[in-house]
């Protein structure tokens, strides 16, 4: 389910060009092909993994989602912290 998430967003918001491949949804450029697939997947696929804050009791189902939720309502925390709480 998330491949065809993934193939989909690709097909749709990917550009390759002569500078590299153009995500259209966000304005990211990739150099290499296999970092599309992990920039599409954490930035805008769901993969239905949820991700907790480290200093509250705050889910979310996206690392975006918490990582904008750690930067307002606890600016103070480093965002890499995140990274450890995957349980998916
Ligand atoms: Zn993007
Ligand atoms: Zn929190």
């Amino acid at each position: 389910m998330i491949e065809e998430q993934t193939e989909d967003f690709k097909r749709r918001n990917i550009v390759h060009s002569d500078l590299g491949f153009l995500c259209l949804e966000c304005g990211t450029r990739l150099g290499h092909y296999h970092s599309i697939r992990n920039h599409v997947v954490e930035r805008h696929i769901d993969t239905g993994a949820s991700f907790r804050c480290p200093n509250c009791h705050h889910i979310s189902n996206t690392k975006r989602k918490i990582r904008s939720h750690i930067s307002k309502a606890h600016p103070q925390l480093r965002i890499t912290d995140v990274e450890l709480l995957r349980d998916g």
